[in-house]
């Protein structure tokens, strides 16, 4: 049975690893953990997994070794673990903007199998949304293994290994996009009388029913968005008044420093 080991215990960490635990896809033994904080490695342990204070025992340990530190971290994180790399050990990258290559030299293994994945944090509901990163030469079981992990905490999809940056603004950013849209309009809704709480729920319930109709109805989204607008009504005064203060080009531009960003981080 293969072994899963973790540098870098936060957020990403933890929403995988609660995933493979609830589809008990593997024993929380075959799960190891190491981060530079103590709580963390407690608060895995708690949870029935391995945890390392020394990097490199978990890097022994991993037949697939997840990179879930902060991109800043990486440089320090690869040299500590280049030493203790098993012959065989696949290598898991979920930092942004992180390319295969990178680690590769990083780790001075131009062989190495290196699969870069961009999940996103709906992994905490089993909401997840995830890219994983396919090269040329990329052993399908290895591949069908690590999709497995992310399926575990919702949807997966295949990308070519070098479109992971792209990708960012889709899944990875996106939700704080959502949560930053929702916001705004939440905010100037509930300066019109209504109890904010209130607004919260109404404009949330919106955007689970809208995006269940993007992806049920079989319509497109020009076509959703042309029966809400009906002539002269609410609907399109409000489009119109996006479209007068540039919304069309601010979202094309955030997208564009979103993957900008990545590139630099690489
Ligand atoms: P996080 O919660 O900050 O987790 C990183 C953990 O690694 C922290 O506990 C950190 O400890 C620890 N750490 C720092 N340096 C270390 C070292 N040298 N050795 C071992 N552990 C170390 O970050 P996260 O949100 O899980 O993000 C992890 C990665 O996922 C990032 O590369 C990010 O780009 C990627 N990602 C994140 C999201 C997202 O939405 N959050 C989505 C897609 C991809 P300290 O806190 O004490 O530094």
């Amino acid at each position: 049975m293969k072994t899963i080991g973790f540098i870098g215990a936060g957020n990403m960490a933890e929403a995988i690893v609660k995933g493979i635990d609830r589809t008990k896809f593997l024993p929380p033994q075959q799960i190891g953990v190491t981060d530079v904080n103590v709580q963390r490695l407690e608060h895995f342990a708690a949870m029935g997994h391995r945890a390392f204070a020394d990097c490199r025992e978990l890097v022994a340990f991993a037949d697939y070794l997840v990179l879930s530190v902060k991109p800043q971290q990486m440089a320090d994180v690869l040299a500590e673990a280049a030493p203790a790399l098993r012959e065989g050990t696949a290598v898991i990258s979920i930092a942004a903007g992180i390319s295969a290559d990178y680690i590769r030299r990083a780790l001075g293994r131009p062989e190495l199998v290196v699969i870069p994945v961009m999940p996103n944090t709906p992994l905490l509901i089993a909401e997840g949304a995830t890219a994983v990163g396919r090269e040329e030469d990329t052993p399908a079981e290895q591949l069908a293994f690590v999709k497995q992990i992310f399926a575990a905490s919702g949807k997966v999809w295949e990308l070519p290994a070098d479109k992971l940056s792209e990708v960012i603004p889709a899944n990875s950013s996106s939700p704080a996009f959502i949560y930053y849209y929702a916001k705004l309009f939440c905010d100037q809704i509930s300066q019109y009388g209504l109890e904010r709480e209130m607004v919260k729920e109404m404009f949330c319930q919106t955007l689970i029913g809208a995006a269940r109709m993007m992806l049920e109805s079989g319509e497109d989204i020009d076509d959703l968005i042309a029966k809400v607008c009906s002539k002269g009504g609410t609907t399109i005064a409000g489009i119109e008044g996006f479209q007068a203060k540039g919304l069309d080009a601010a979202v094309a531009y955030g997208i564009q420093r979103c993957i900008e960003r990545a590139h630099e981080l690489g």
